[in-house]
């Protein structure tokens, strides 16, 4: 089924025409299958436009925006935007990766899983990809990747991400620079766990967070935080309430609101550092 010969099914002079004609008419949804599922077919301003947000949403990811122009059209029609809920895994460890994600507006936590539960050993958001083990050449994942706070990312079949990343010199640096960043985030991690109270911590957590997402107000419930920090609920309580009455942060129903960012910065510890750009 074409475009072309919907166009002849739809009656001159009828609505559906009028309506066409006038550019009200985005897609057309044809039935006459009989298997009884529509086949969509979007009219080229519709194919334009959808390419246009992937084209926004693939710039707004920093390391796609760093590569150089021709190389980022080059990998733009191989890009898939799609939108990621909170909750979602989209690794688990053992598990083949398929495809390498690069967050637009949703911000997902890196968790290494022993008998006990999980610890979070990195964090991803517009300043970086999912599925970093890949380039490094590990055909799966060694973490659970879960999406924390919902929104955006474009994402890319592993196969087609390999041809890709084996001619482009560029994309090479690019993510052989992010995974050894991400090495030492890790390392770092391991470190801060051991020295820093839970306290700073969290408000580094919370400022970390708050970086990879536009919004203010962070949806994370006492149980993730306990997960993310790797200390029990109650000691989450005991981080959180001074916090509070200081006004630094607000916390209601599993929604952390960062009210006073200077302050919860002078709170953080010392491993925090501000995503560039
Ligand atoms: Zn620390």
């Amino acid at each position: 089924m074409t475009l072309k010969s919907a166009l002849l099914r739809l009656v001159e002079g009828s609505p559906e025409r009028e309506a066409l004609d006038a550019g009200e008419v985005d897609a057309i949804i044809d039935y006459g299958n009989g298997n009884g599922n529509g086949n969509v077919i979007l009219l080229p301003g519709a194919r334009r436009a959808l390419r246009e947000v992937g084209n926004e949403a693939a710039i707004a990811n920093q390391l796609l925006a760093a590569l150089p122009r021709e190389e980022y059209r080059r990998l733009l029609p191989l890009l898939e935007p799609v939108a990621l809920r909170a909750g979602d895994v989209i690794q688990e460890p053992g598990v083949p990766i398929r495809h390498v994600y690069f967050p637009v507006d949703c911000v997902v936590r890196l968790l290494a899983a022993v008998q006990e539960g999980h610890l979070e050993v990195g964090v991803v958001g517009r300043d970086g990809m999912v599925g970093v083990s890949y380039v490094l050449g590990a055909q799966v994942s060694s973490v659970r990747a879960t999406v924390y706070e919902s929104g955006a990312a474009v994402r890319i079949k592993v196969a087609l991400f390999d041809q890709e990343f084996r001619r482009c010199t560029c994309l090479q640096q690019e993510l052989y620079r992010y995974a050894d960043a991400k090495a030492a985030q890790a390392r770092q991690g391991a470190a801060c766990s051991q020295f820093h109270s839970v306290q700073s911590r969290l408000a580094r957590c919370l400022l970390m967070t708050q970086d990879r997402v536009l919004s203010k107000e962070l949806c994370l419930t006492q149980e993730s935080l306990a997960g993310l920090l790797g200390v029990r609920r109650g000691a989450v309580n005991e981080a959180v309430a001074p916090l509070q009455r200081r006004g630094l942060i607000a916390y209601v129903r599993g929604k952390i609101t960062i009210l006073e960012r200077q302050g919860l910065e002078a709170a953080a510890c010392s491993c925090y550092r501000p995503v560039r750009g």
